[in-house]
């Protein structure tokens, strides 16, 4: 069976959950083998195994956290060269998606990006992307060399399946292009203990309704009550009541997850752009005509503060 490179996010070896989702697509169009650059390989081969992976390549050099991504990609094509495989995968972040695009142009091949589902064809993968506006699915397939393929968070539920998820060592030499651009600084953001707004499976958010940066403590208390990342529209953004980090639509990220609620928002076209693609969604609005409800599951109409408080407090005594 042809294998398939699947290139790991992860922090320290802690797999990240869109990794889990890759290998489960991956198994699809043939036999995992998950690359892990960095620290941490012993321990993440452990979970890599549980979803699918047969080998986990592991390479780690102080070049991948002292420069860009440039020596990822070095590490990947490395790979690529050992495994001849039928398809690459990298989850849809902006460096997945950087390291993909270098990746498809060293080895001359085609790259689709944002894809929210894959399957096996009989020329090879077939992609998902949901486009303008989630109005319209398109299925693509590459057709120039080996597939390069991101997809996005919370495109597939993760399966266990297991593997041997045998570590063998990567050896990999940098060119001297990728060492050109030396990381000098970095500074954590303070961590709120919530998921990460991309990845997250809820996603709360607030728009230019909750009327105020302090009102959004009521959109923080729903989250936290449901395990949620919180999001907010472009509205909200800039009145500067939520930081640009978490804004939802086209000029912000895109999400994906099961659940997406929605307080305060109108439903404008660049804010769906990034949402519409949520599993269920649900618009708490205090009026009736906004074009949010044309789209959700579940609509309340109704003054988000009295609905969101009633529904963090229903949410806490269901958990008990
Ligand atoms: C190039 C471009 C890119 C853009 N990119 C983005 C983007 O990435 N993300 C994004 O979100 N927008 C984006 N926008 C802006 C977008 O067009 C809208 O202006 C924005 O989404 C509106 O935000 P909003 O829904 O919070 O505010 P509004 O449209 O003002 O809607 C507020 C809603 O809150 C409701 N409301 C008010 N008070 C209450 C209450 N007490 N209880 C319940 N409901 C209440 C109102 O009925 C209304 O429907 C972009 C625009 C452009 C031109």
């Amino acid at each position: 069976m042809a294998e398939v490179l699947v290139y790991v996010d992860h922090v320290d070896g802690a797999v990240r959950k869109p990794t889990l989702e890759l290998l489960t697509l991956a198994r699809r169009i043939g036999e995992p083998v998950a690359v892990h650059l960095g620290a941490g390989a012993d321990a993440a081969a452990a979970v890599l195994g549980e979803y699918g992976a047969v080998k986990v390549l592991a390479a780690d050099a102080s070049e991948f956290a002292d420069y860009l991504v440039a020596p990822k990609v070095d590490a990947l094509e490395a790979a690529y060269n050992a495994v001849s495989p039928a398809a690459v995968l990298l989850p849809s972040s902006a460096e997945g998606k950087e390291i993909a695009a270098r990746l498809a142009v060293r080895i001359g091949s085609g790259i689709i990006t944002d894809a929210v589902d894959l399957e096996a064809g009989a020329e090879g993968p077939v992609a998902t992307q949901s486009v303008f506006a989630a109005s319209y699915s398109t299925k693509s397939r590459v057709t120039k060399g080996t597939p390069v393929i991101t997809v996005k968070p919370n495109s597939a539920a993760p399966e266990a399946a297991q593997a041997a998820g045998t570590v063998e060592q990567l050896a990999v030499s940098f060119g001297e292009k990728s060492t050109g651009t030396k990381v000098v600084s970095r500074t954590p953001r303070e961590s709120t203990g919530r998921p990460e707004l991309t990845e997250a499976a809820i996603v709360v958010s607030g728009g230019r309704g909750v009327n105020g940066a302090e009102n959004f403590s009521i959109i923080e208390a729903l989250a936290d009550s449901l395990g949620a990342a919180v999001g907010a529209s472009r509205a909200a953004v800039d009145a500067g009541w939520y930081p640009h980090t978490n804004q939802v639509g086209q000029t912000g990220k895109s999400v994906s997850p099961q659940l997406y609620i929605a307080a305060g928002i109108s439903g404008a076209i660049q804010h769906r752009a990034g949402m519409q693609t949520s599993k269920t969604i649900v618009a708490i609005n205090k009026d009736a005509e906004a074009p949010i409800f044309d789209l959700v599951d579940y609509g309340v109409v109704g003054d988000l503060f009295e609905v969101v408080p009633q529904l963090t407090d229903e949410v806490k005594t269901r958990k008990g």
